[in-house]
């Protein structure tokens, strides 16, 4: 169940991790009566070639549903290296916070009392954490943070993705994820951008 905004046709700030997991949160919000604004920030994702193509996918995605769409992101390949003594738990916190916070700070700057994201529609994400990262994050620029659990539409939002001939990824999106995705997937994206499995970093568990 979606919180209906206080006046029909109020703004919402949808951070879309890519094209695909916009799918059924935009539906379900603009369902509920909010007016839906897009926002891509994900420089958790590399290489830059794959960033550029999800980006890609989530401004074909905005086109195809008439959505005004903020692009501000770019691919920090560096920094997650930096990190790669650390957990897994320890990367993807500061991979949501870092990208929650630049979304609630977007949001506030320019008017929007409301933000939400498409990663609450990943049953493989850490939902939870998420959740608690939108509402800190939200807190701090006295704004709110839309929680819903949009997961039990993940499966009919890749159809709709599938029908709208959306990209759709087989990994998460950093290179610690690149290198944990299942190998049948992995192989190809690693020819395709000519690395091997020595150029990805390992990281605890
Ligand atoms: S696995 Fe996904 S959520 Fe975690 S750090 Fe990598 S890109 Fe971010």
């Amino acid at each position: 169940m979606i919180l209906a905004p206080n006046e029909p046709g109020e703004r919402i700030l949808l951070h879309l991790c890519c094209g695909p997991c916009g799918e059924y949160p935009l539906l379900k919000l603009r369902e509920a009566g909010w007016d839906v604004v897009g926002y891509f920030h994900n420089p958790n994702i590399h290489p830059e070639a794959e960033h550029d193509r999800r980006e890609a996918a989530a401004r074909e995605f905005a086109r195809l549903h008439d959505l005004e769409l903020v692009v501000e992101s770019q691919p920090r390949e560096e920094l997650w290296r930096q990190f790669s003594s650390t957990s897994k738990l320890e990367h993807c916190r500061l991979c949501i916070y870092m990208r929650m916070n630049r979304v609630a700070a977007y949001a506030g700057r320019n008017g929007f009392r409301f933000f939400t994201t498409s990663l609450l529609v990943s049953p493989w994400q850490e939902h939870q954490m998420i959740l608690d990262a939108g509402q800190v994050t939200a807190e701090r620029r006295r704004i709110n943070f839309l929680a819903v659990d949009f997961r039990p539409g993940y499966r009919e939002g890749q159809e709709m993705a599938k029908r709208d001939g959306l990209y759709r990824q087989r990994y998460c999106g950093c290179i610690y994820s690149l290198q944990e995705t299942d190998e049948k997937f992995r192989t190809p994206y690693l020819e395709e951008f000519g690395l091997t499995l020595d150029d990805l970093p390992g990281r605890g568990a």
